[in-house]
């Protein structure tokens, strides 16, 4: 088949190596010069294929009101009240009923472990740079009760196949000797030592290099799609801003703008960005080498290569990308207060933000749509860089 990928971030480049392996013929189309500059490009950069919560939980409910009232430091809520988000956010909220959240946790864990395996088979085959690194991953918990809560989801997360470790605080240093220049407290954390880090941004410019130069996949970068083509019923290709193209099926993978798209064809896709913000400094020696999630200030460090990057945040502030100058300002503050000794934060890149193209129940949509020749590879909310690999073989296992 002729398959055309719609978007060169994370999702569309592994989207368009499995598709390629199975022997189709695939197009990948990218609006911007360079592959990887959407969300994909500063996230946090942890593989984190252990802890896959959804960000609708029970406690969220708890929650609701502080956020409302702008409380919360660490998610903001200022959403379009158009009749599509307020459908969102309802649903959103149903997810975060005690069962939903644990029958999505064990769907996104189903789906962890496929990715895990799908970018070590990837690795073999193709050298990619990317300042990758499995040096494991430790989420902090400020206290007793909140640890034990997180082990028992650890027991489900065994029977699916993964190495979790409940430690207490001694232990956690004694992993982790950078957590002694910590300023925040912490009673203990759950350690995944199979999970990872590298650089998303790195890994798909790479990978999108490899398609175009070593496997025959037609790149198009600086081509924007701006409608579906349908005849008879069916999707049979895209217009571009200036052309249009045709093909067998059409693979949506572009993130944030995949409901807009879909809309082209009257399909609606239930997913809203989400905003979140990055911070990279060149790493001192004191920097830590385990992935960090510090869950009461909900945010995470990666070290990755000579850096180190810490990313925070869940703003549903509309559909604008820019960056606000108070959230960066907010991230540097609390970066430099968490962990003033692991990077010469005087020294960090300009504050970076991304939308994350989120569904309610933070499950990513993968497969066949509605529509007749068209597929869907999106909304993979803040967990796309951990989940594409395996979101890209299971698409290609679908289409096949
Ligand atoms: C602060 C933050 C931290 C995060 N941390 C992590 C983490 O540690 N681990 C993790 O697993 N995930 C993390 N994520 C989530 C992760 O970054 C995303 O889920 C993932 O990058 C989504 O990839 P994507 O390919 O769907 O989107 P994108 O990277 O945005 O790619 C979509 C591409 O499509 C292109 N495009 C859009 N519309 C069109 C069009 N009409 N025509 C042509 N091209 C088009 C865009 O230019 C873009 O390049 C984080 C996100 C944020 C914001």
């Amino acid at each position: 088949m002729r398959i055309i990928v719609v978007g060169g971030g994370v999702i569309g480049v592994t989207s368009a190596y499995w598709l390629r392996l199975a022997g189709h013929e695939v197009a990948l189309i990218e609006q911007d010069v360079e592959a990887g500059r959407g969300v994909s490009a500063g996230n946090g950069g942890q593989l984190s294929y252990a802890y896959v919560e959804p960000l609708a939980g029970p406690d969220l409910w708890t929650k609701f009101p502080a956020i409302l009232l702008g409380l919360d430091s660490a998610v903001r809520m200022r959403p379009d009240l158009s009749l599509d988000s307020i459908r969102w956010g309802l649903s959103f909220l149903r997810h975060c009923i005690g069962k939903r959240q644990t029958d999505s946790l064990k769907s996104l864990l189903v789906l962890a472990a496929e990715s895990h395996r799908a970018l070590a088979e990837l690795l073999n085959d193709v050298p990619l740079q990317f300042d990758y690194a499995a040096a494991g991953k430790l989420i902090l918990y400020r206290d007793a009760k909140a640890l034990d809560e997180a082990g028992r989801l650890a027991e489900i997360k065994r029977q699916h196949g993964f190495r979790i470790e409940t430690l207490g605080r001694a232990r956690c240093l004694a992993l982790e000797p950078a957590l002694d220049r910590y300023r925040n407290g912490f009673a203990g954390g759950i350690y995944a030592p199979e999970d990872a880090a590298g650089d998303c941004g790195l890994f798909t410019r790479g990978l999108y290099d490899h398609l175009g130069r070593a496997m025959g996949v037609e790149t198009h970068g600086s081509m924007r799609v701006t409608h579906l083509t349908m005849r008879d019923g069916r999707v049979v290709g895209v217009e571009l801003d200036t052309d249009d193209m045709r093909a067998d099926a059409v693979v949506l993978a572009n993130g944030i703008d995949a409901p807009r798209l879909a809309a082209t064809v009257g399909l609606k896709l239930p997913i809203e960005p989400v905003k979140g913000y990055s911070i990279t400094a060149p790493a001192r020696p004191d920097a830590p080498i385990v992935s960090l999630t510090d869950r009461a200030e909900k945010i995470v460090f990666a070290h990755l290569g000579h850096r180190l990057r810490a990313a925070a945040f869940a703003d549903l502030d509309g559909w604008s990308p820019s960056v606000n100058p108070k959230r960066a300002q907010q991230l540097l503050a609390l970066a430099l207060h968490l962990f003033p000794a692991a990077a010469d934060w005087d020294r960090a890149e300009p504050i970076w933000a991304g939308q994350r193209p989120m569904t309610p129940s933070g499950m990513p949509l993968i497969g066949a749509s509605r529509v007749p020749g068209l597929y869907l590879n999106a909304g993979h909310g803040g967990l796309g860089w951990t989940l594409a690999c395996g979101a890209g073989k299971r698409l290609a296992g679908i289409i096949a």
